[in-house]
């Protein structure tokens, strides 16, 4: 169990709670919940370092209230899936199916550099990640491959998140990321622009040569592509597609949030 009472960490609250807050944080010794806000103390802390007892809780019971589909984890409303199902993804695992809060949240990591959310929900999918999924993804996955952000991304948040959800995955099921797609140019943009209403999706080539350097085949490979949201699936297709026209075998895709 990791130790919540380190005081180098409440350097971070700096860069979301504001200097007159962090003092008082400071004064008290105790860490806020990154999810309620509440004191962290003695009582109330967790295995999940930033967040408290209850909000701990919460979420646990929140994953165990739902039954999912099993091709594409969406809450079931009735017995059988109404959602659409990509011919060439074979399964989707999300971790967290819809919920508000924790979405506002996690938009708040993602969009505002906010690291010390960013570990929160990094530690949130590692301690929850279910051993059946590891299981399933060791017996059948070869290669790991994470959604790429593009470059101007890159360089206003200087993280990719579904790299930060892949390196889990790595360690878990002890497989290599590989990286396969690469960005076409910006030039290219320019036309597609006009012609094209998929072009934001599309930006991403399968670049051989990125595999042939480290002397990597995909040819009949399974490959687990991670992504931070599942939504629309419109750009996880469009690399599923590209995988298998590239002879990769079988694709599945792990997702943090399911938002749909
Ligand atoms: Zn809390
Ligand atoms: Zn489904």
């Amino acid at each position: 169990m990791k130790t919540i009472f380190n005081k180098e960490k409440y350097h971070y609250h700096s860069t979301h709670y504001g200097k007159l807050l962090q003092s008082f944080v400071y004064l008290l010794g105790e860490p806020l919940c990154l999810i309620c806000q509440n004191k962290i103390d003695f009582d109330n802390f967790s295995s999940i370092e930033g967040i408290c007892k209850s909000c701990f809780n919460e979420i646990k019971s929140f994953f165990e209230s739902y039954k999912r589909c099993p091709i594409c984890s969406a809450v079931l409303k009735g017995s059988l899936c109404d959602k659409f199902h990509h011919k060439n993804i074979e399964n989707i695992f999300s971790l967290i199916p819809l919920n508000d809060q924790l979405y506002n949240l996690y938009l708040n990591a993602k969009y505002r550099k906010n690291k010390r959310l960013m570990n929160l929900f990094s530690d949130i999918f590692d301690f929850f990640l279910p051993q059946t999924i590891i299981d399933h993804y060791s017996n059948f996955i070869d290669y790991i491959v994470f959604v790429p952000i593009s470059i101007n991304k890159k360089l206003i948040r200087s993280y990719n998140p579904s790299k930060i959800f892949a390196k889990i995955l790595a360690k878990k099921i002890k497989k290599p990321i590989v990286t396969v797609f690469s960005e076409k140019g910006f030039q290219y943009f320019h036309i597609q622009r006009k012609e094209n209403i998929n072009y934001f999706t599309q930006r991403f080539i399968f670049n051989s040569k990125l595999l042939s350097i480290k002397k990597i085949d995909i040819t009949n490979k399974n490959i687990l592509l991670v992504d931070d949201i599942y939504t629309t699936g419109k750009t996880a297709s469009f690399l599923a597609d590209l995988l298998i026209l590239n002879k990769a075998s079988k694709i599945y895709l792990c997702t943090f949030f399911n938002h749909r």
